[in-house]
């Protein structure tokens, strides 16, 4: 066993300090105490305050490729999430399987160094250039399964159906990887990624659809009915104001309202963005226990509007976060803007009594269930595998009461107050650096001269 002395460790009812922690060979924890192991162990000991690494429920990997590249703008002209969204295609058009593999490993290392331990990757670029089914039909997804092996971030691959495109219109060229016509065709692509994700052994499997306007109504439906029972289903619901005027044309029914009236939403739901609610839709999803996936650095970036968090919270709902087009990736910076993009909207600041432990908590808590991974425990404790982020207690953290430190962490760090990110007990980012830099920066700057956007 490999011992570990911290000089806080944050649990589910405040701090551990000093926190002495003992993992086994398979990285679980084995010991969790304020008090040092019996047998006077050798030890590490690190200056540092460890929180519960962050869950990223939310992510498109190869539009790392893309963050930055769609911010200039032309004098006079509209550009919004649909103007945004036709670079998006050309990125998608240019992604080889090996392009694939170097963006997705550079983008899980830079988000190790932030702190994210665990990735949802909702996955939709199925197919090859021309729209035709790989000879591997889980090619592409594999390579996001190598990539997060490569870094060492765990993975929960998302294969989403997309069969359509805008609400019942035949899908476009530019969509033609994303595309399978029917439920069979779909349930093979899961089956087979199911396949590849059993020999990874930090990988799990969810599935899902991509949107309400890229699968018709009836397929939704049979997609979660005739789907697998016991992992999360995720979707996109609710981003854009014209999306909801497109779905009550053509469903009769608002994005969430739709969704309420036709599926049996509970906590294995996963409803990505939902920015554009009433006030109803905000009690009864809220009610329903589904959770909802917020991505405040995307959705601020593509204009998509403010999510209602204060009365969702009120009406006990439940939310994860997650980086989406990668724009931004520092979870605490999220965290932040939910509460900010309230306090904005209200010209108050106490969001919540304790905006830190609610943020942190609920995202601990959602995340968890958006990985799938079944356990309630959403802090540390024996049984569990250590994965953990490790803040610096020597410099602008130095010497805060204990009280006060998980809101100074949440409201003011960022990755340059990182120590380090461990995942099943072992250090892959030290000092700021991963363990892998140079090999998967290699490759990532060799993908780069090479993709064409
Ligand atoms: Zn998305």
């Amino acid at each position: 066993m490999k011992f570990y002395k911290f000089s806080a460790l944050l649990q589910k009812d405040g701090w551990l300090s000093p926190a002495y922690v003992g993992v086994d060979e398979e990285g679980v924890i084995r010991y969790l105490s304020g008090d040092p192991p019996p047998d006077g162990s050798a030890l590490e000991a690190v200056k540092g305050f460890v929180l519960p690494g962050f869950q990223n429920a939310h992510s498109h990997a190869f539009q790392f490729a893309m963050a930055g590249l769609a911010e200039k703008h032309s004098p006079g002209a509209v550009d919004d999430f649909w103007s945004w969204r036709e670079t998006m295609y050309k990125c998608a058009l240019t992604m080889t399987p090996d392009h694939q593999q170097a963006v997705a490993a550079m983008l899980y290392a830079e988000m190790l160094r932030r702190g994210y331990t665990h990735i949802a990757e909702f996955h939709y670029l199925h197919h090859d250039q021309v729209g035709r089914p790989y000879e591997n039909l889980s090619e592409m997804g594999e390579r996001l399964l190598v990539a997060a092996e490569e870094a060492g971030i765990k993975i929960t691959l998302i294969p989403v159906f997309y069969q359509t495109g805008n609400f019942g219109k035949d899908p476009q060229p530019r969509q033609c990887r994303f595309i399978s016509k029917t439920i069979d065709d779909y349930f093979q692509l899961l089956d087979d990624t199911a396949n590849a994700v059993s020999m990874y052994p930090n990988a799990l499997l969810g599935f899902g659809i991509h949107s309400l306007r890229a699968v018709r109504g009836d397929d939704i439906k049979r997609t979660f009915e005739q789907g697998p029972s016991n992992i999360p289903f995720h979707l996109h619901a609710a981003e854009q104001l014209k999306e909801v005027e497109e779905c009550k044309a053509y469903l009769n029914r608002r994005p969430v309202e739709w969704l309420l009236e036709n599926l049996p939403l509970d906590d294995r739901f996963h409803l990505v963005h939902c920015t554009h609610m009433d006030p109803l839709e905000v009690k009864r999803l809220a009610a329903s226990k589904a959770n909802v996936v917020l991505c405040p650095g995307t959705e601020g970036n593509l204009g998509d509007g403010i999510f209602s968090l204060e009365d969702y919270a009120k009406n006990g709902g439940s939310w994860s976060i997650g980086t989406d087009s990668h724009i931004s990736l520092n979870p605490l910076e999220d965290l932040r803007w939910l509460d900010y993009a309230q306090r904005l909207t209200t010209h108050r600041r106490n969001t919540f009594d304790d905006g830190a432990h609610v943020l942190l908590n609920k995202t601990l808590n959602a995340g968890r269930k958006a990985m799938s991974r079944s356990s309630p425990e959403h802090h540390f404790a024996v049984g569990e595998a250590f994965d953990g982020v490790v803040f610096d207690g020597e410099c602008s953290l130095f010497n805060k009461p204990l009280d006060c430190l998980l809101s100074s962490i949440v409201y003011t760090a960022d990755s340059s107050t990182i120590l380090g990110t461990m995942v099943n007990g072992e250090w892959v980012v030290k000092n700021q650096f991963h363990v892998k830099e140079k090999r998967i920066k290699a490759k990532f700057r060799s993908a780069m001269k090479s993709i064409t956007l």
